[in-house]
């Protein structure tokens, strides 16, 4: 095989380290493919795996969809929050693989009576990184609210006078339990996705489409 056709026969999928990491390697196993470096006893950001074709590239969680979009990863893995913050722009979504399930949801200080607040029309201050999902959710409410950015530990903020309220993940609901706080809306429920940079889909279907249908059947059953 000459550089250029060892070239166009590389892929690379961008992961997140972590539950997406974790649940994503079953998937890998379907397809043949084992993980050579492991992230967590790792520093290298490139990860070989038993194809000596396929390399893993270690990316924070909200960056995957970027490394895709620019075809810097062919494909990779991103939760439906963070694919619905980043808009989706240039990514073909083939599969929910149903990893890494959680919630996102509202949450305030336990007896903060959230649904008066809401009734009565006044500004709510929410905390949150999902700034455009909770931007639509309060629209379609028609609830006003002010928002505020923040990138870690929403589950502070309420706690300190920054915001009424937060929206957040929530898993089992023991950080939420934790820090005296509680759900009082449910958003929607989220899982992750495979992810595939729709110019890669195009050239390198043949190498891509053995590998996304080892995915697919492997992915749990939503
Ligand atoms: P838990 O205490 O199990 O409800 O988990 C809540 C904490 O874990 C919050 O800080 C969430 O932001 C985070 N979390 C839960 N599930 C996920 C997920 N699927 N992806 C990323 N973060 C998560």
């Amino acid at each position: 095989m000459n550089q250029a056709d060892r070239e166009n026969q590389q892929l690379v999928l961008a992961l997140s380290k972590g539950r997406i990491f974790e649940d994503t390697l079953p998937l890998l196993k379907a397809a043949g493919i084992e993980m050579v470096d492991n992230p967590e006893s790792s520093r290298k950001l490139i990860l070989e795996t038993s194809d000596p074709l396929l390399r893993v590239v270690i990316v924070r969680a909200t960056d995957v969809p970027t490394y895709v979009q620019y075809g810097a990863a062919d494909f990779g893995v991103a939760g439906k929050d963070v694919l619905l913050e980043h808009g989706g722009e240039g990514l073909y979504q083939p599969i929910d693989l149903n990893i890494a399930q959680c919630r996102m949801s509202v949450a305030v200080q336990k007896g903060f009576d959230y649904q008066n607040a809401v009734r009565q029309g006044a500004r709510l201050r929410v905390a949150t990184k999902f700034v455009q999902t909770a931007r639509e959710h309060f629209a379609r409410k028609g609830v006003h609210v002010d928002l505020i950015k923040l990138y870690g530990s929403m589950e502070l903020a309420p706690l300190v006078g920054l915001s009424d309220a937060i929206v957040d993940l929530v898993s089992t609901g023991g950080t939420l339990r934790a820090n005296n706080l509680e759900e009082v809306e449910h958003i929607m429920d989220v899982s992750s996705r495979l992810i595939v940079n729709q110019a890669a889909l195009k050239m390198k279907r043949e190498r891509l489409a053995p590998i996304l249908a080892a995915f697919e059947s492997a992915a749990v059953k939503g």
